[in-house]
C-alpha cells in the first residue's frame, strides 16, 4: 500500500455513497471523484488548439507560420529539442522551444519484457506525481497504453491503481507527451524490429479517462488531427476504457470522433459488480450497458466489454450466460467481449481463473453468439498496465 495517505479529502459522500470511517481498515476504498492535488502543470504547446498555437507564437513576436514549423517538429518528428529545429532562426529557437515545450514528464524507470518489445516506463511529473505507460510491439501493430490520471478514484479492489486513490488529473499535454515519447523511441529504432510508428492507443494505464473528460477529449482531438496539426492516428485504433461513467459515455458518443469504447464490466449482476467496480452503485450494469449500446448506435463502432476473470469470484458459467443474455437483449453485432485473466496485485486474495474455467466462460459467451477473445496479458511479468510500478515506488 502507498505510504502517502490513500484516504482522500473528497470521497463517495459527495455521490451519496458509503464513506470509510477512519480506523476501519477492512472497509473498501471510498470512491473519489475530486483529486487531492490541484496544482496545474505548465502550459505546453500540445495543450493548445491550432489557432492558439498561432496566437502564442505571435505573442512571442514571431511570424504565424512558425506555429506550423513547431507543430511539425512536435507531431511529425516527435521532438521538442531546439537543437533539432534548424529551420527556426537560431536567435529565437531556444527561447521559443523553452517557452512552448516545458518538460512535463521525466522517465525515472524503464522495464522491459518480451525481448524488449514490451517496455513499461514510469514517469515523474512536474509535481512529482507518477504515472506509467506501456509500449507493446507486435508483428503487425504497435500499441501504447497510456495514463490519463495520476492514481485513480474509482477504487476497484482488484486494480493496483484503484488502491492508490486519485492524486490528480493529467493535462492534455501530459497525456500527449507519453504518446510523443513512444513515437520518438519507435522512430529512432529503439524497439527491436526496426523503426516504426505507433498505430494503436489504449487509455488503459492509470486513471479513469472519463473522470478527466476535458483533457481526454482534447487529447483525442490531437491524436486524430492530421499531421502536422496532430499525430494523425485513426480514431478506430484509439480505445477509451471506462468503468461506466454513463453521462460521460453519452458525451463521448456525441463528440463525432468514433474512437473505440471499452466498458470494464467484470460482472453482469449488480450485487457482484458493485463490489468489483464500486461506481456501479451510482450507474448500474443495465445503465452502463444501455450507454454502451447507445455509443454503438451513434458511432457505429463495436463496443468492447472488459472482463477480468477472477477465480471463484465472477467466472461462473451462469454469469457468462447472464452476460450473453444481457448483451443480446440489446441487439446483435454491436459488442464483443474481452475476458482477461486477472493479473493479481500484490497482497491480493484473488487469483486468475483456472484455464478450463476460462475456456468454459468463453465457450458459453460464444454459444450466445457473442464474439469473444481473451485479451493479451503482455507485460504481466513487469506488472504491465495495472499501476503496480507506481504503487511499488510509493512503498519505497
Ligand atoms: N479506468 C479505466 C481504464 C484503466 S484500467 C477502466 O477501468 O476501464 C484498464 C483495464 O484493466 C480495465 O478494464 C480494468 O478493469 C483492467 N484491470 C485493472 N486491474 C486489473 C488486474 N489486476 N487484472 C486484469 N485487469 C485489470
Amino acid at each position: 500500500m502507498p505510504s502517502t495517505p490513500a484516504r482522500p479529502a473528497t470521497s463517495g459522500a459527495d455521490l451519496g455513497l458509503p464513506v470509510v470511517r477512519p480506523g476501519d481498515e477492512t472497509a473498501p476504498m471510498p470512491l473519489q471523484m475530486a483529486p487531492r492535488r490541484r496544482g496545474k502543470p505548465p502550459k505546453h504547446f500540445a495543450d493548445l488548439t491550432p489557432a492558439e498555437r498561432v496566437a502564442s507564437v505571435e505573442a512571442m513576436g514571431e511570424k504565424p507560420f512558425r506555429a506550423k514549423q513547431l507543430a511539425t517538429h512536435y507531431f511529425q518528428h516527435f521532438t521538442s529539442d531546439p537543437e533539432q529545429m534548424t529551420d527556426l532562426p537560431a536567435t529565437t529557437r531556444e527561447a521559443m522551444a523553452t517557452t512552448m515545450f516545458p518538460q512535463l514528464i521525466r522517465p525515472t524507470r524503464r522495464l522491459e519484457a518480451d525481448g524488449g518489445t514490451t517496455v513499461k516506463t514510469l514517469w515523474h511529473l512536474f509535481d512529482d506525481a507518477r504515472v506509467e505507460s506501456v509500449l507493446m510491439r507486435y508483428p503487425n501493430r504497435t500499441t501504447l497504453c497510456i495514463s490519463s490520471q495520476a492514481g485513480c478514484g474509482m477504487a476497484c479492489p482488484f486494480c493496483a491503481t484503484g488502491q492508490l486513490g486519485l492524486t490528480r488529473n493529467l493535462s492534455t499535454a501530459e497525456i500527449l507527451e507519453q504518446v510523443r515519447a513512444a513515437n520518438k523511441s519507435l522512430a529512432a529504432g529503439e524497439i527491436p524490429g526496426g523503426p516504426t510508428r505507433l498505430n494503436n492507443l489504449v487509455f488503459m494505464g492509470m486513471g479513469e479517462p472519463l473522470a478527466n473528460p476535458r483533457a481526454v477529449i482534447e487529447t483525442v482531438r490531437a491524436l486524430v488531427a492530421p499531421q502536422p496539426e496532430g499525430f494523425g492516428m485513426s480514431a478506430r485504433n484509439i480505445t477509451v476504457s471506462t468503468v461506466g461513467l454513463v453521462p460521460a459515455m453519452r458525451k463521448l458518443a456525441d463528440l463525432g470522433i468514433p474512437v473505440t469504447l471499452a466498458l470494464s464490466l467484470h460482472a453482469p449482476d449488480d450485487d457482484l459488480r458493485s463490489e468489483l467496480v464500486p461506481i456501479n452503485t451510482r450507474w448500474s450494469v443495465d445503465e452502463a450497458l444501455d450507454a454502451a449500446r447507445h455509443y454503438f448506435e451513434v458511432t457505429g463502432r463495436r463496443v468492447s466489454i472488459e472482463y477480468a476473470l477472477i477465480k471463484d469470484m465472477n467466472d461462473h458459467g451462469w454469469r457468462a450466460d447472464l452476460l450473453g443474455e444481457k448483451l443480446n437483449a440489446r441487439g446483435r453485432g454491436w459488442v464483443h467481449v474481452n475476458p482477461i485473466p486477472l493479473n493479481p496485485t500484490p497482497g491480493s486474495i484473488w487469483t486468475a481463473s483456472e484455464r478450463a474455467v476460462e475456456d468454459e466462460f468463453v465457450a458459453r459467451l460464444r454459444g450466445h453468439g457473442i464474439p469473444t477473445t481473451i485479451r493479451d496479458t503482455r507485460g504481466s511479468d513487469i506488472d504491465g498496465a495495472c499501476g503496480q510500478l507506481a504503487a511499488e515506488e510509493d512503498d519505497e
